[in-house]
């Protein structure tokens, strides 16, 4: 049920749009804003800086609409569904920035709001609606990626604290992050029922992070390792051995929110911008003004279209979310088809710019030009994070289609 504190549909839209341009930082509408990329992010590193990106979170988040939807007791907007669907349509079609990307608010945050304690609660969703606190998450392990449940990082009791011990890896970002949300073994007996899931403070004594370096010379993740580490019993979210729960909510919330993500230069990299015209940048066009490749042509529009059908399936999805019981299995629809469609669009990129789009550095390239490859190669990496596409298809058949095992109990 929506609720516009009082107001029509239209009158809340109109306060939307004038709080929006009257807070936005002016420096933000420059062509080129001078921003340190990684403010989007937030976090310790950030407080006391002037980073216009930082002052536009700070105003927002005053106002609860960097988390639209949780309650104002936590820090949020407190808005119903309709409402926040106003206030991101006012935010798209005023061209604003977003506010702050966060796994706090993707990912940790809906999951909190479910299974944490009230005092757990107002301990960690007012810093991530702040944005002052980073997080990142603790899930794979050498040896535990597809088969999650596999996890060993060990966390013992130990009387008045948690004791941990183990190893993560593929933790974006970990080095940058404030805290992370991790999984854990409280049972060595049991598999699935053995797992916890815990909150752990990236600067207690024991925490180790190592970037891993890529081919493209950037580290978006790192190996985290866990020697002796001890935190509060508080720390611990739900009941002992019943992470696996929260686990997997967590990734349905993962998998709607980066599946958005993917393409049209978002998450992928690459350039930005409409295909068709790049395209018709490096091919020309023909007399009618159509890309001059008619078999490229009929691939973009074809990439064009699925992609406007994808974004539209998920903002309805999104919608059905925020006014029913959150997202469910069918995001691993849209996940492995963000993914396909992403990558997809990376090679028609490719395909399009001839050698122009192979260009690493040197004179013979523009800057953009130079993003091509690189977002060509980190496109691989969607059809693997947040679960790759074919643990997706198997969510998909199991739980979506109801299909049995091939193998019965596997
Ligand atoms: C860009 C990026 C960012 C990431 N960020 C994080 C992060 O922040 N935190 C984190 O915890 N993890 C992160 N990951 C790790 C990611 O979740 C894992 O890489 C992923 O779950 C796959 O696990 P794996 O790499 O161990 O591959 P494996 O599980 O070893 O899979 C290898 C191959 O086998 C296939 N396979 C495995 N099991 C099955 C099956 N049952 N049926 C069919 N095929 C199967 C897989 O699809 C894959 O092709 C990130 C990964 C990437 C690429």
């Amino acid at each position: 049920m929506a609720d516009f504190g009082g107001s029509q549909p239209g009158e809340f839209e109109g306060e939307v749009k004038a709080w929006l341009a009257e807070n936005y930082p002016g420096e933000l509408r420059a062509p080129s804003p001078i921003t340190d990329p990684n403010a989007i992010w937030g976090g310790r590193a950030f407080a006391g800086s002037d980073d216009p990106q930082i002052r536009w979170m700070r105003a927002m988040a005053a106002r609860g609409w960097t988390a639209p939807t949780w309650p104002t007791e936590y820090g949020g907007g407190g808005l119903g569904a309709e409402e926040a669907q106003i206030l991101e349509q006012a935010l798209i079609s005023g061209g604003y920035r977003r506010p702050l990307a966060s796994f706090g608010l993707w990912m940790l945050g809906p999951v909190l709001l479910e299974y944490a304690t009230p005092a757990q609660k107002r301990a960690h969703l007012p810093g991530i609606v702040a944005g002052d606190i980073r997080w990142c998450q603790g899930y794979s392990e050498p040896g535990a990626g597809s088969d999650l449940a596999a996890l060993r990082t060990r966390c013992e009791d130990a009387g008045d604290h948690w004791l941990i011990n183990g190893q993560k890896v593929w933790t974006s970002y970990a080095d940058q992050a404030d805290w992370c949300f991790c999984l854990v073994r409280t049972d060595t007996a049991k598999k699935h029922e053995g797992i916890s899931f815990v909150l752990i403070d990236m600067t207690t004594p024991g925490v180790e992070t190592h970037p891993i370096r890529l081919i493209s010379g950037e580290s978006p993740f790192c190996e985290t390792f866990f020697t002796d580490v001890k935190i509060p019993k508080d720390n611990l979210i739900g009941r002992v051995g019943g992470g696996w729960e929260i686990a997997k909510r967590l990734l349905q919330y993962e998998r709607q929110n980066i599946s958005g993500g993917f393409g049209a230069g978002g998450g992928a990299g690459g350039l930005a911008g409409d295909l068709g015209a790049i395209a018709a940048r490096y091919i020309g066009v023909d007399a009618t003004g159509a890309l001059a490749d008619g078999d490229l042509r009929g691939r973009i529009t074809r990439n064009k279209m699925d992609t406007q059908a994808l974004h539209l399936t998920i903002a309805r999805l999104a919608a059905e979310a925020r006014t029913g019981n959150g997202p469910n299995a069918a995001t691993s629809i849209i996940k492995y088809a963000a993914a396909t469609l992403a990558q997809e669009r990376s090679e028609l990129m490719i395909e399009a710019m001839g050698s122009q789009g192979l260009g690493w550095a040197g004179d013979g390239f523009k800057p953009d030009e130079r993003l091509a490859a690189r977002g060509w190669l980190r496109s691989k990496g969607n059809s693997i994070e947040g679960g790759t596409s074919e643990v997706n298809l198997n969510v998909v058949a199991k739980r979506v289609l109801g299909l049995p095992d091939l193998v019965p109990g596997a």
